[in-house]
């Protein structure tokens, strides 16, 4: 099929390329979904077709090669669905996003670069919103998917576009350019950071200008000379026509712009059209700088040059924060506080967030009136409140004038307040109990407060989690060992320390396979936070087998004893209790061998009798057979790993025919996935390396940091050479020093084994190390080098002080650094 038998208009019809999302973020009034199936590695949309039928989708776009006789049998036997079939999904809904971008002779702003992408997005939007309707992509939506979804919403009422893209391979420039087609570019930088998919950073930095082979001007910084080389060679010969705007604070370029750092901020300078033009900015670190500047110029070539309006937009910039926070609360509620700037689309995204956590608690929204989205409010508020609805939100508060006159259009019980303070005022928010509370607000409305109001202080020692790196790490084991094994997530520890529920939250939406946690109650604290996930409990004790029962757990069976216990337990169940008839499923059991871990588990002698008391118990069904590897993570250890999966195999192999069925097998913990993946078999279990740390140390750069723990500077103190610090006086001053106390101890988590200079902390972008004893709820450090002050934010581990290299230090592993964070220390979840 080509484009042009999509005989359908895009602006009737709005993109889903996720099942689990049912709303595109700017569409208002009657246009339609079409849900493009993507065949990915490891998610196939052709799976959720008769799903998204039920919520009433009924335009389909499909992939010849995914179309099995089963589904065509499926897709034929949906009524009144359109179906379009397509070489590649992903291709048409970029083909469709570039020819409904081609209807419009606006103004595009494309930006591309290695740092800044967004920032500069944000802030020019923030700069222009008084004088154009902008639509934006939302966030950070640059990829191949991200591009067409942020350019599909433009209508003919918009009268400026402001896109970026970003590319990780070579040729990927080509169809963003086509669906962008930007008029004015920017070129925000370039990086030494080494993409994977490029040989160099000239092949990278001709790749990105591919962005700019139609656009009238170009914004860039000339004293990135390889940008500069390469458009001199390259761009100017396909588009000799383009106004380049190359910048620079020295005098070399033809436009030179220059900083003056003031207090709290800096001055940004530049001559235009033979007048100068001078904004104060209220941030002085150099990226800032850069990105204020390419905005300053975007700015001007728009046409909005009158100093006294720029001065005073520029001076209102604020950081771009695009983190959604998750946060436990007061009253058993879990809080999301997003700080990203008020549009449609990112409420849309943080309302997913909200649909995806724990489905057992009521869904809130407090939402201040949307001040960017460029909507008139008899639109915007309807849209709103389709949203709303959709996502699963049981109760909305808004505070703000405008939303308060929209009470009717919203079909959730609504509470109206005028402002911040009436709704802080009325006490309904004490009201609030075991619910998800999605807090956000335009900066006016200052909901801080809101958020203080239901977060238990702490005593500002965080662990913060980003879930962005947890899902990058699944989707690197995902693709290592493909889609055809399974993956059993290991959370327990609290989730390696992370925090079980939550992580088990974000598991169950990227459809993880299995959980296994160690003890049957933190299998319960899964089920009552709403995780549906099958889940094994690999040290079942009898006390426990009741809640295994009723919470759908089920069990590992490493010893005669204890499948002697749970069978007996069964049977007992299963009696007629005074002549009632208990309806009980008893879930599924895990067979666990011995193969030389010598830990738990049956011994290859052990089997015969084992199968026999299985197939004599058919009510002991098996749902896995498994084994341990005891030293995966070192290559001298290989041949004893080759032998453990070949008794595995032998093993499972015998018990197999003797039940005379097939149960799942799987060997490979993280470090056995990269080093030994050819023993993958039907499912791997998944543990340190999706909370950040490639144990086996072949593939390092592949994962990323999750955990970061934090703290604050207390007090500062200048000391002489000489004097002593802490407890039995052992941090003895060689220099004259500034010492900084931080409000962590060994209490939280931070091991004394560090103290006395073998643990580093981050401070300012200086390593500090510890001075003198850690103590309980303390530790000091040497700021000499830094420039610290109280209240400083200092961080313990993550990036940039490696968990690996902290546990090498005191002689341990990672693994016990990262469960050993103490629960009094908070966890902050966070999206970027
Ligand atoms: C903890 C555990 C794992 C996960 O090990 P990692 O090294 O963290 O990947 C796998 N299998 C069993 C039986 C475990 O106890």
């Amino acid at each position: 099929m080509t484009i042009q038998e999509f005989d359908i208009s895009t602006a009737d019809v709005y993109p889903l390329t996720d099942s689990r999302q049912v709303l595109s973020p700017t569409q208002t009034g009657s246009a339609k979904p079409v849900f493009f199936a993507i065949q990915g590695e490891h998610h196939d949309g052709h799976r959720f077709i008769t799903e998204l039928y039920a919520k009433n989708v009924r335009q389909f776009v499909v992939e010849t090669a995914a179309l099995t006789p089963e589904l065509r049998h499926e897709l034929a036997k949906l009524p009144d669905a359109r179906i379009w079939e397509v070489g590649s999904s992903l291709r048409t809904l970029q083909d469709l996003a570039a020819r409904h971008r081609s209807r419009f002779a606006i103004p595009v702003v494309g930006i591309t670069g290695s740092n800044g992408k967004t920032i500069v997005k944000e802030w020019l939007a923030q700069v222009l919103a008084p004088d154009f309707l902008i639509q934006k992509s939302p966030k950070s939506y640059n990829s191949q998917l991200g591009v067409p979804l942020s350019v599909w919403p433009m209508n003919e009422k918009h009268t400026l576009g402001i896109f970026e893209a970003g590319i990780s391979k070579p040729a990927e420039m080509q169809a963003l350019q086509s669906i962008i087609q930007p008029t004015i570019g920017i070129f925000t930088n370039i990086g030494p950071a080494h993409d994977e998919g490029f040989r160099s950073c000239k092949q990278k930095v001709a790749e990105k200008l591919r962005l700019f082979r139609n656009a009238d001007t170009l914004i860039y910084r000339k004293s990135y000379s390889e940008i500069d080389e390469e458009i001199h060679l390259l761009l100017t010969a396909v588009n000799p026509a383009i106004r380049l705007i190359g910048w620079s604070t020295d005098q070399s370029a033809e436009l030179s712009v220059l900083f003056t750092p003031q207090a709290r901020g800096a001055q940004i300078g530049v001559r235009w059209e033979g007048r100068d033009c001078t904004v104060w900015v209220p941030f002085s670190d150099s990226a800032s700088l850069e990105n204020a500047t390419h905005v300053l110029l975007a700015t001007l070539v728009l046409g909005v040059t009158d100093e006294t309006i720029l001065r005073d937009r520029f001076a209102r910039l604020r950081p771009v924060s695009m983190r959604l926070e998750l946060k436990e609360g007061i009253h058993r509620n879990l809080l999301i506080d997003d700080t990203y700037n008020n549009d449609l689309a990112g409420l849309s995204i943080a309302l997913d967030f909200l649909n995806q956590q724990d489905a057992s608690r009521q869904k809130v929204l407090v939402l201040s009136d949307l001040l960017e989205t460029g909507m008139k409010p008899d639109e915007l508020y309807p849209a709103i409140a389709r949203m709303v609805t959709e996502k699963g939100v049981r109760q909305l508060v808004g505070v703000g004038p405008e939303i308060g006159h929209y009470q009717s259009v919203f079909t959730v019980p609504t509470h109206l307040y005028s402002t911040t303070d009436a709704l802080l005022q009325s006490g309904y928010l004490n009201e609030l109990t075991d619910s998800v509370i999605l807090v956000k607000g335009a900066r006016r409305f200052s909901f801080e407060s809101v958020v203080n109001r239901f977060v238990q202080k702490s005593h500002r020692t965080v662990l913060e989690i980003n879930l962005d790196a947890l899902t990058h790490n699944l989707n690197f084991y995902r693709n290592k060992v493909g889609s055809q094994t399974k993956i059993m997530v290991m959370v327990k520890a609290f989730a390696y320390g992370s925090g079980s529920a939550e992580v088990a939250s974000l598991l169950q939406y990227h459809r993880v396979d299995y959980l296994a946690v160690a003890y049957a109650d933190e299998g319960v604290g899964l089920r009552q936070n709403g995780i549906k996930l099958p889940i094994m409990v690999m040290n079942p004790a009898p006390e426990s087998f009741r809640q295994l029962i009723d919470f759908q757990l089920e069990p590992e069976i490493f010893s005669f004893r204890i499948l002697e216990e749970w069978s007996r337990f069964l049977k007992e169940e299963n009696a007629p209790v005074s002549g009632e008839k208990p309806d009980v499923t008893f879930p599924p059991i895990h067979i666990k061998l011995d193969t030389g871990m010598h830990r738990l588990g049956f011994l290859p002698v052990e089997i015969p009798l084992l199968g026999q008391l299985l197939k004599a118990h058919p009510e002991l069904r098996v749902a896995s057979v498994f084994s341990h590897l005891a030293g995966s993570d070192e290559a001298e250890h290989t041949p004893f790993s080759q032998e453990q999966y070949r008794q595995f195999i032998a093993g499972a192999t015998e018990l197999e025919q003797l039940v005379g069925y097939r149960p799942l097998r799987h060997l490979l913990n993280s470090a056995g996935i990269v080093r030994l993946p050819e023993f993958k078999l039907d499912m791997v279990r998944l543990g340190i390396g999706l909370y950040g740390v490639e144990v086996s140390k072949l593939e390092p750069q592949q994962v990323q940091a999750v955990g970061t723990l934090k703290t604050v500077i207390s007090q500062i103190k200048e000391l002489k050479s000489g004097e002593t610090v802490g407890y039995s006086r052992r941090g003895v001053l060689t220099h004259d020093a500034r010492i900084a106390t931080l409000a962590i101890g060994y209490a939280d988590g931070y091991d004394r084994r560090l103290g006395n200079g073998v643990g580093q902390v981050w401070v300012n972008g200086v390593l500090c190390p510890t001075v003198g004893s850690i103590c309980m709820d303390m530790t000091m450090i040497d700021v000499t080098q830094a420039a610290a002050r109280e209240g400083d934010e200092v961080i313990l581990f993550g990036q940039p002080v490696s968990i690996a290299d902290l546990a090498g230090r005191i002689g341990t592993i990672p693994y016990e650094i990262l469960t050993g964070v103490s629960e009094r220390v908070k966890r902050v979840f966070f999206r970027e």
